[in-house]
């Protein structure tokens, strides 16, 4: 099978290029000449590319050799450049030979030539791959030296061959200072001794190492490094050299115990605000408890003395005691949900919600609610919490009515990317939702004269769903009704 070749022919003479073809056809090829003869054509040659090799007349009336072999070179292709002539002389040939031609061969001696072609697409094919390596090894070190990791290579005995200059800009060694030395030049002191001697184990028998140096920079701060240590094996399989990884990890470390002191703080700060509410409103009952009897019983035993402005203020009075006391049961209550909470288990959201119901009969009948139940899943939760969040949504949604339209309320659920979302929708007076975060304690958009209430329900609600890793918020436009969604996850 004759092997194609693609010749670029400077030629004059159509039957000295018709010598060529034979002998190359004869010579196992199959070639593909072009024959040019002038600058112009040549040019346009080189730049269509693709050539084998670049045979050459010496001297043509427009053109020469030199001038050709000049244009193949500038062109910066590898292609070698044989020169075909019957009449030069040594030194020329010489000359040409330093300049880059590959051979020079008599036009009537062509049976060199194939030999020579093909000796030269070998050379060519050769240098070819070696410029890939050498260009495969440039790519490498150039992303060595400017990885953002630390690189150490040593020899099999320790001593330090290569460090990049993140290294160098980690430990505050210049490169020439850690050539020749061993690792130990950065051992921080920390690092246990068996980890060294587990190390030099796994690496000595081929395997790669990974853990945690304790290293010291040249100013004598310390750092924490996360590293890998590989053996690189010779073309014999010997290993020779050691490849050490190293990433700085004391930022993390830091960003690390920062993170568990922050919230270390806010779990103790929690704990105590938690208990603070407790003793709080538990404590402030007692006194409460006095005021309420005793104004009952200044009410029952001089009744009949007062004057109806007297009458008025114990009636104030009063009212400020019983409003005092919701606001202290429902701080208790917010307490109790946002402490420990009982143990989860498995709970049918539709019983819950049924106990809900059940105990906002008086309410539902008041109003005249219509309540819709969708279908409800079961969860995995607290009973007792998931009773109280539906029962203080439900009777948001009541107590938020439209004067004068029947409370319709639907409660429904849907299966969504991979959890339970939830919704208590009403056809209320509804809010503008981005006015206020309603799920904050003591935040109410209305006045107690308006709607009677703590502004601690959707706070509870909040602290419920959380508990339960779910999320909860509202949709809502003032006059249109709202819904509260939240999810809880969909737990086996
Ligand atoms: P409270 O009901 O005791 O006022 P909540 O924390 O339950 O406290 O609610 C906070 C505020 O959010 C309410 O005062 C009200 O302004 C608004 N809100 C809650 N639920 C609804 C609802 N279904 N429709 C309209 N507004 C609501």
């Amino acid at each position: 099978m004759p092997k194609p070749l693609r010749v670029l022919l400077v030629e004059d003479s159509p039957d000295d290029a018709e010598l060529v073809e034979l002998e190359l056809i004869s010579g196992g090829f199959a070639p593909d000449i072009v024959r040019v003869e002038t600058v112009a054509e040549m040019r346009r040659c080189l730049d269509r590319g693709g050539w084998d090799v670049v045979l050459s007349d010496y001297h043509l009336p427009a053109f020469g050799a030199e001038e050709a072999l000049d244009m193949v070179l500038a062109s910066g292709q590898d292609l070698p450049f044989i020169i075909l002539s019957g009449m030069v002389r040594a030194e020329e040939a010489v000359k040409l030979m330093k300049r880059g031609a590959a051979d020079f061969l008599d036009k009537a001696a062509l049976a060199r030539l194939v030999p020579a072609i093909e000796r030269e697409i070998r050379d060519a094919v050769d240098r070819a791959q070696r410029r890939e390596a050498q260009e495969q090894v440039r790519i490498m070190s150039m992303a060595v030296e400017q990885s953002p990791v630390a690189v150490m290579i040593t020899d099999t005995k320790g001593i330090i061959t290569y460090v990049n200059p993140c290294f160098c800009a980690n430990t505050g060694y210049e490169r020439h200072e850690v050539l020749g030395r061993t690792p130990n030049i950065v051992k921080g002191g920390d690092t246990p001794v068996e980890e060294y001697r587990q190390l030099w184990q796994t690496i000595s028998s081929g395997n790669v190492w990974r853990g945690m140096f304790h290293n010291q920079r040249k100013d004598g701060s310390f750092y924490w490094d996360e590293a890998s240590v590989s053996p690189v094996r010779d073309l014999s399989g010997k290993v020779s050299h050691f490849v050490g990884i190293t990433l700085d990890m004391t930022e993390r470390q830091l960003r690390d115990q920062e993170l568990h002191k922050a919230v270390r703080h806010l779990t103790e700060a929690n704990t105590e605000l938690e208990r603070f509410a407790y003793v709080a409103s538990h404590d402030l009952q007692e006194p409460l408890r006095t005021l309420t009897s005793f104004t009952q019983l200044l009410d029952r035993r001089f009744h009949g003395d007062m004057d109806s402005e007297a009458k008025e203020y114990m009636a104030f009075i009063v009212d400020a005691a019983k409003r005092m006391h919701e606001l202290i049961n429902d701080l208790l209550a917010y307490s109790r949900v946002t402490g420990e909470g009982r143990g989860f288990a498995r709970v049918a959201l539709a019983d819950v919600c049924a106990q809900a119901l059940r105990n906002l009969k008086c309410s539902i009948d008041e109003a005249g609610a219509l309540i819709m139940l969708g279908d409800l899943p079961d969860v995995v939760g607290d009973e007792v919490q998931l009773m109280q969040l539906f029962q203080n949504l439900i009777g948001n949604a009541i107590k938020f009515r439209r004067a004068g339209a029947t409370p319709e309320i639907v409660v429904s659920a849907q299966h969504k990317a991979g959890e339970w979302l939830v919704s208590v929708r009403d056809n209320g007076i509804g809010i503008l939702t981005t006015e206020q975060d309603i799920f904050e304690i003591f935040r109410r958009l209305h006045t107690h004269a308006e709607y009677p209430g703590t502004g601690v329900g959707l706070a509870v609600c909040k602290c419920i769903v959380q508990h339960h890793l779910g999320r909860i918020w509202v949709e809502s436009k003032p006059g249109d009704g709202s819904t509260f969604f939240f999810t809880l996850p969909d737990t086996p």
